[in-house]
């Protein structure tokens, strides 16, 4: 059953009032905890399978105890929780109904200690505790989240679904509640931070480097062609100079069970040590609009201008009218030609070769076409699907570059796609952030991701001797 179906089933089930945790109130349009639970964990599945679980268990077991002991202290104290880091590039954390809590690797080297890692998933144990996605589960956008977790793992987007993800742009559930739920996640979020021996203005602390770190990829994912990495929507709904922030953060310091606050700098710093910054080579590797796989060995330019997403089962690159997307086709044993024409049906079919690997190209409808290539005994299939035929005239020439770009990596590429790494380094005397910068791999912008990586933005230096976060 699609995922989209199971979603509606689960819709059409809701019934009654139940009584929200924190309120105490009645709420309409809410679901019983055993429906809410099986709802959690129907999307877990889908998560897990969309975003890849990041390959690190003792991160994974610390992240884990670190959140089971603020959801002691929440208000939903009996529900099982269950954290997980997902091995995504975004800067995200996002909770699902019924205690399903991720935190992606990608916002962790922002971080700066174990009180901030704690105020974030506080603040999604607060969207839990209050219900509130339950509620974003119940509202339209359901919708949305399945079409976009449907056609990103169905190997095999056909047109409409192909057309859809044009204007598919992301799912609410990942971009935040509005500011009015976000400020109750952040109230009660310092609360459980106050109950759990940790100071609440890490929630503070959090929210404003995350706000930096937001208008900064804001601007390098324009220069990049690419999607920014961004905490839900955290601009717009989560001013941290806001006064109502102020406040709730402050009443929250009555409830502080200890004078002597814990902040965990290195214990968290350790734990984040070799983790993987940017895209994981393990689901590929984008640079300067060239996808690059080291696993599988293989490369392709996309069009420059054109936007790439690339996610644990495909890489799609888009103009906003039409969408080029990779994929392997698993276990497939017969010729790209009897592929394609078993798939797509009848149109123009033409062979080629891609640095010495055999191909071909199906022109399938007046709006798609499709290739794919058999390489080292795997085949991989390139599709370009246009909103409508006007679009895809437009965009032919740039999609049928892109297939014959597909390529084996070579020695330079291979290096390329063995990605970025957090290291720590003990800072001495003279250190300065342009001079790390200067040996980076991150390029042009290197001076200030290292000072938003170490809450020196926009013009603060390393303190000597103190341990900080590099990219190598
Ligand atoms: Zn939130």
């Amino acid at each position: 059953m699609k995922p989209i179906l199971i979603l509606f089933l689960m819709l059409a089930a809701l019934s009654g009032c139940a009584t929200n945790p924190v309120s105490g109130r009645q709420d309409f349009v809410m679901m019983s905890e055993s429906d809410e639970i099986a709802m959690g964990r129907q999307s877990d599945m889908q998560v897990r399978k969309q975003y890849g679980v990041y390959d690190d268990p003792p991160l994974q077991a610390y992240v884990d105890r670190v959140g089971q002991r603020l959801a002691k202290n929440s208000h939903r104290p009996n529900l099982e929780y269950h954290f997980t880091v997902l091995d995504s590039p975004e800067v995200n954390a996002f909770a699902l109904p019924g205690g399903y809590i991720y935190i992606t690797r990608g916002i962790l080297p922002y971080l700066g200690s174990e009180s901030e890692l704690a105020a974030v998933l506080g603040h999604e144990i607060g969207h839990v505790t209050a219900r509130h996605s339950v509620k974003q589960y119940t509202a339209a956008t359901t919708a949305n989240i399945g079409i976009q977790i449907a056609s990103i793992f169905v190997p095999e987007i056909n047109t409409q679904a192909g057309a859809d993800l044009v204007n598919v742009t992301g799912s609410a559930l990942l971009s935040g509640y509005g500011r009015e739920h976000e400020l109750e996640a952040d109230k009660l979020g310092s609360e459980y931070l106050a109950r759990t021996g940790y100071d609440p203005h890490a929630m503070i602390a959090v929210l404003s480097t995350l706000k930096d770190q937001e208008a900064f990829d804001i601007a390098r994912a324009k220069e990049e062609h690419r999607e920014p990495r961004i905490y839900h929507g955290l601009f717009a709904s989560h001013p941290d100079s806001d006064t109502r922030l102020q406040q709730v953060v402050n009443e929250s310091q009555n409830l502080q069970v200890s004078p002597h606050p814990l902040e965990g700098r290195m214990i968290y710093l350790e734990h984040i040590d070799g983790i993987v910054f940017g895209d994981s080579p393990s689901q590929g590797v984008v640079r300067n609009s060239e996808f690059m796989h080291a696993g599988l060995g293989i490369a392709l330019k996309f069009p420059q201008s054109w936007t790439i997403k690339n996610s644990a089962k495909a890489v799609q690159a888009t103009n906003g009218e039409a969408v080029i997307q990779l994929s392997l086709a698993e276990n497939e044993k017969r010729s790209p030609e009897d592929y394609l024409t078993s798939r797509f049906g009848n149109g123009a079919l033409s062979s080629f070769r891609s640095s010495g690997y055999a191909g071909a190209i199906l022109v399938y409808s007046s709006r798609a076409e499709a290739a794919a290539i058999r390489m080292n005994g795997k085949l991989f299939v390139i599709m370009g699907v246009a909103a409508n035929p006007a679009a895809f005239q437009n965009a032919q020439p740039a999609i049928e570059r892109t297939m014959h770009s597909f390529h084996a990596m070579n020695p330079l590429e291979r290096k390329l796609a063995q990605g970025l790494k957090i290291s720590l380094r003990r800072t001495a005397p003279g250190d300065t952030f342009e001079k790390y910068a200067a040996h980076s791999p991150l390029g042009k912008n290197a001076a200030g991701y290292l000072r938003l990586l170490n809450h020196a933005y926009p013009d603060g230096e390393p303190v000597p001797g103190e341990e900080i976060k590099l990219v190598e």
